[in-house]
C-alpha cells in the first residue's frame, strides 16, 4: 500500500498533463490501492471526493504551485482520515484506572496487555494484571509469565472460571497492593462474523467490574471486517478505543486502520511485534508521512508551510505601515511574534526598505516574559488609552493607575511606552522613505 500511494505522489508531481487531469489520474490510482488493501469502499469514495473537492476549489497562496498544494491537501485529508491532527493522550486520567482488553481469539490480547503494562511501568505507574480468559487453555500462564518478564504484579485464580468474578476479586488485589493501573485480559472467544456475541460478552464483564476504558484490540491483518467490527464497538461503548496489533507483519495495516479510523473509533496504540515492548502510542501524524513517504514530500510541505507564514509575516506589515500605529497593533504584533519571528523581521519584510533598519536588533528584540508583562500592562489600558497611547505621557497618573491594575512597576509601563515610541519613529522614517523609493521608482 504504501509504496503505491509513493509511486503515484511521483507520478503526479512529473506529469506533464493538465493539473486537473493529474489530479482526477492520481485520484484514480488513490482509489484503487486503498481498495485493495481493504479500506472500506464506502470510506474510499468519501474520502477522495473531498480531497478532489479542495485540489479544485482551493487557490493556493501566492508563491506556491497548485501540485506542491495538492500534496498538502492529501497529506492533511490522510491525517483527518486517521483521526486528526490531535494526538489521543495515552496516560490515565485518574488513578486508579481499570482497562479492560477485549478482541476475538488471536487478536493480541494477552500480548497487548503484558505490553501496556511495559509502556505505563516504564512511565512510572504501578501495574497490574488480572487473566481473566478461562476459555484457553494455558492463558494463566501465558500472562503470568508475561507479568513476571515485565515485573508488575499478576492475579488469577485457576479454580474460578466466572470471568466477572475472577476481575472482581483481582481488582480487589490490585487495589490492596495500591495500584495505579489494573489491565483485564479477557477471552473473547468469538470468531469474527460474530460481532454481536463478542459486544455482548464485554458488556457483560464491564458490567461487573466497571472499568474506565475498554480497548477492543484488533489484528491489522484482518483488513476489512475490521471496519464492522470497530464500527459495532464504537456505538456500543462510550468508552472504548482500538489498539491495531501486527502491525509489522501486514500490507494491509493501513487499509485496516483507515477503515477502523473511519468508523470514529480512536486507535490508541500499534502493536509492532511479538516483544513486550514493540508497542507504541498511534499518531495520525507519523503514520500519515509514512505512508506517503515523508522523505519525499517533506520538501515540498516545507515549502508550502514557510511561503504561507512569509505571507503572513508580509500583510503584517502592511497592515503596521497602512494603519495608524496604536497599542492594538503593538499587542495584535506581540501575540503573533512567537510564531512569526520578531518585528525587525517583519519590516525587512518590506521591499526596499531593509536598510533603513538598524544593523543591531537589539532594540527591536524582546523577551518572552518581557512580552507577556506587556500584553498584561495592555489589557489594562482603558480602550481610549489603547488607541492613543500618547495619553498616557500627557496624564501621568494613567500610568500609575495601569501599574497597579497589571501588577507592575511603573517603570515597566514607562519601558512598553519607550518601546511603542520606537516604533513609531522607526515608521515614520520608513513610509517616508518608501514614498521617496516610490518617487524615484525604486521600490517595489
Ligand atoms: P489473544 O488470543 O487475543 O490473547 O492473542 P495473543 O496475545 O495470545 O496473541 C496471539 C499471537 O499473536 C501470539 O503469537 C503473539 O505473539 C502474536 N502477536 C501479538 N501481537 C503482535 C504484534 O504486534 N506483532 C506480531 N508480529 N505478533 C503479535
Ligand atoms: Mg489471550
Amino acid at each position: 500500500i504504501f509504496s503505491g500511494i509513493k509511486e503515484a505522489i511521483k507520478k503526479f508531481l512529473s506529469s506533464t498533463s493538465p493539473y486537473e487531469q493529474s489530479v482526477e489520474e492520481f485520484i484514480r490510482e488513490l482509489q484503487r490501492i486503498l481498495i485493495k488493501s481493504d479500506v472500506n469502499v464506502k470510506v474510499v469514495f468519501e474520502f477522495t471526493s473531498k480531497i478532489r473537492k479542495r485540489a479544485l476549489e482551493e487557490k493556493p497562496p501566492q508563491g506556491v504551485s497548485r501540485r506542491d498544494w495538492f500534496i498538502k491537501i492529501v497529506y492533511e485529508e490522510l491525517i483527518s482520515l486517521l483521526g486528526g491532527e490531535e494526538e489521543l493522550n495515552v496516560l490515565p486520567k485518574k488513578k486508579p484506572y481499570v482497562i479492560m482488553l477485549v478482541g476475538v481469539q488471536g487478536s493480541g490480547k494477552t500480548t497487548t496487555a503484558a505490553k501496556l503494562a511495559w509502556y505505563y511501568k516504564n512511565r512510572g505507574y504501578r501495574v497490574g494484571l488480572i487473566a481473566a480468559d478461562t476459555f484457553r487453555a494455558g492463558a494463566y500462564e501465558q500472562l503470568k509469565q508475561l507479568a513476571e518478564k515485565v515485573g508488575v504484579e499478576f492475579w488469577g485464580d485457576k479454580g474460578l472460571n466466572d470471568p466477572a468474578e475472577i476481575s472482581r476479586k483481582g481488582l480487589e488485589y490490585h487495589l490492596s497492593k495500591k495500584a495505579e493501573i489494573i489491565i483485564i485480559d479477557t477471552a473473547g472467544r468469538h470468531g469474527y462474523g460474530e460481532e454481536s456475541k463478542l459486544i455482548d460478552e464485554m458488556k457483560a464483564i464491564a458490567d461487573a467490574v466497571k472499568p474506565d476504558e475498554v480497548i477492543l484490540v484488533l489484528d491489522a491483518s484482518i483488513g476489512q471486517k475490521a471496519y464492522d467490527l470497530a464500527k459495532k464497538f464504537h456505538e456500543a461503548t462510550p468508552i472504548g478505543s482500538i489498539i491495531i496489533t501486527k502491525l509489522d507483519g501486514t500490507a494491509k495495516g493501513g487499509g485496516a486502520i483507515s477503515a477502523i479510523a473511519a468508523t470514529g473509533a480512536k486507535v490508541k496504540f500499534v502493536g509492532t511485534g511479538e516483544k513486550v515492548d514493540e508497542i507504541e502510542p498511534f499518531r495520525p501524524k507519523n503514520f500519515a508521512s509514512r505512508i506517503l513517504g515523508m522523505g519525499d514530500i517533506e520538501a515540498i510541505l516545507e515549502r508550502v508551510y514557510s511561503t504561507m507564514s512569509q505571507n503572513e509575516l508580509e500583510e503584517m506589515a502592511d497592515s503596521l505601515m497602512s494603519g495608524n500605529l496604536n497599542m492594538k497593533l503593538i499587542y495584535k504584533q506581540i501575540k503573533q511574534i512567537r510564531s512569526m519571528g520578531p518585528i525587525g523581521k517583519i519590516l525587512r519584510m518590506i521591499p526596499g526598505l531593509s536598510m533603513s533598519l538598524p544593523e543591531d536588533e537589539g532594540a527591536l528584540k524582546v523577551s518572552e516574559k518581557k512580552m507577556d508583562m506587556w500584553l498584561n500592562i495592555i489589557n489594562s489600558m482603558t480602550y481610549e488609552e489603547m488607541e492613543k497611547p500618547e495619553l498616557l505621557e500627557r496624564e501621568k497618573s494613567r500610568i500609575r493607575r495601569i501599574a497597579i491594575g497589571a501588577g507592575v512597576a511603573q517603570e515597566d509601563v514607562r519601558e512598553l511606552l519607550n518601546y511603542y515610541n520606537y516604533i513609531k519613529k522607526l515608521l515614520k522614517q520608513l513610509k517616508r522613505r518608501k514614498s521617496l523609493l516610490k518617487k524615484f521608482g525604486g521600490a517595489d
